[in-house]
């Protein structure tokens, strides 16, 4: 190549490279600006733990509710995780306000085991958009703005206002993101009347709706008793007692779940103790030295407690039967959460005529032609129950019909058109809250 033919050549490359940047054709911004490309933006970035990018998530929404036109306020309740508030001021600042809240956060996803990157959230002909937290939760994020977008051009304006909260952490536990939330000054402020957050897909076709979550219980026995030779047969060694406590618990447990067998409870209605590890044992070399009776044991457990039990008499339990004293066990238990709310009541949201908006919701539900399943019970955990905690009605909805329960899984999920028909539900159901005015004091 001659001088002069290479500084032609590179003019060329830095031609087309200059039309390339400056054509829209040849880029993403080519891409449609539409919901759903909306979602499969906030779709790409890496929330994931355990490093969530909390600050192009919150910058992503906040750009959204800008184009909406709502109010933005950013709260740093734990440094570094933000927590995103956008609101939709109603014409009657005095009645009791909606909360719409989902987690900015996702659990970790492994690229090789999925059908298409995680974080492309790439959409095949047929409408599914895989990407990690296409169920859990960021359909709704963007649904609920979506929503308020479609409200607004129409020119409904809301009685009481609207709050779309976005809080870290909720995959971690949600201690320094909802639960900090939830008892600051900056929540009572708002005076937060009823609480809609995430639910659950169904593949069947009626919405699920989630009225309590089961709180976590971790319980870690340790028993203790004089070590022996291996072919003594002696009482009260630790291993003996920590089996028989073992027993006692395997037995409740069967008890919990024939209820479910015989079709007399769902999983989530029961009290499940599941053993998670068993440590003891002398090593010796690679493995345990065969011929002693260890003086240790410790068994885990973990709990899910319903809030239609008793948390106390469960607590009685683990002290009296499981873990008493006299058989040389000692207990630590971890209460991962609240099991009862400010008034000492049990967790639960009333799913019926005593709950005025109970009834909204769910007319409101049918009024945009969806069928609404028997509220349930969620065996696992969510942001809500801080809110419920609060003694604030609080329901776990997410509207995904005809769709495969994929939270947390490999190649999660959501179809483009259910996805859009969310949309259409969370505009029903934002109208009709926002503009009911009675009986909520
Ligand atoms: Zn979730």
């Amino acid at each position: 190549m001659s001088p002069n033919s290479f500084i032609s050549f590179t003019v060329t490359v830095l031609l087309s490279l200059t039309i390339l940047l400056a054509n829209p054709e040849s880029q993403e911004s080519s891409e449609p600006d539409t919901p759903v490309t909306r979602f499969q933006n906030y779709l790409r970035i890496k929330t994931a733990h355990p490093n969530p990018d909390y600050a192009s998530a919150v910058s992503y929404l906040n750009s959204q509710a800008q184009s909406i036109g709502l109010q933005s306020r950013t709260f740093q309740f734990t440094p570094n995780k933000p927590l995103l508030l956008l609101t939709w001021p109603g014409s009657d600042p005095t009645l009791p306000s909606l909360l719409l809240n989902s987690h900015l956060d996702s659990v970790p996803a492994e690229p090789s085991k999925w059908a298409h990157p995680p974080f492309a959230a790439h959409r095949t002909p047929g409408g599914d958009i895989f990407a990690r937290g296409a169920q859990d939760d960021k359909c709704i994020a963007i649904q609920y703005l979506e929503a308020i977008r479609n409200l607004k051009a129409s020119n409904f304006n809301p009685i009481r206002t609207v709050h779309v909260s976005y809080v870290p952490d909720e995959e971690i536990g949600g201690m320094d993101g909802a639960a900090k939330f939830a008892v600051s000054e900056e929540f009572k402020e708002l005076k937060v009347g009823f609480v809609l957050d995430e639910g659950q897909a169904n593949p069947g076709d009626e919405f699920r709706v989630f009225y309590a979550d089961r709180t976590p219980w971790n319980l870690i026995v340790k028993a203790k008793g004089m070590p022996g030779h291996g072919s003594r047969m002696f009482d009260n060694s630790a291993m003996e007692n920590l089996m028989k406590s073992i027993e006692l618990m395997t037995r409740f447990r069967e008890t919990q779940f024939d209820e479910v067998k015989a079709g007399n409870a769902v999983n989530s209605e029961v009290i499940s103790v599941n053993p998670v590890y068993l440590k003891s044992g002398i090593v010796s070399g690679d493995g345990f030295a065969m011929n002693m009776q260890p003086s240790e044991a410790e068994a885990g457990f973990n709990i899910r407690i319903p809030p239609t039990v008793d948390p106390d008499l469960v607590k009685k339990r683990i002290a009296e039967e499981w873990a008493p004293e006299a058989r040389n066990l000692t207990y630590q238990l971890i209460e991962n959460g609240p099991t009862r709310d400010y008034m000492g009541r049990p967790l639960m949201t009333p799913t019926d005529d005593s709950n005025p908006w109970w009834s909204v919701f769910k007319q409101a539900i049918a009024a945009a032609g969806g069928k609404l399943a028997k509220p349930e019970i969620l065996a696992s955990t969510t942001d809500a129950r801080f809110m419920r905690q609060q003694g604030i009605p609080t329901l776990g909805f997410s509207p995904m019909t005809n769709t495969p329960i994929l939270l947390h899984e490999h190649d999660e999920f959501l179809k483009d058109t259910i996805f859009l028909k969310g949309i259409k539900i969370y505009e029903s159901i934002i109208s009709a809250l926002s503009s009911f005015e009675g009986g909520t004091q």
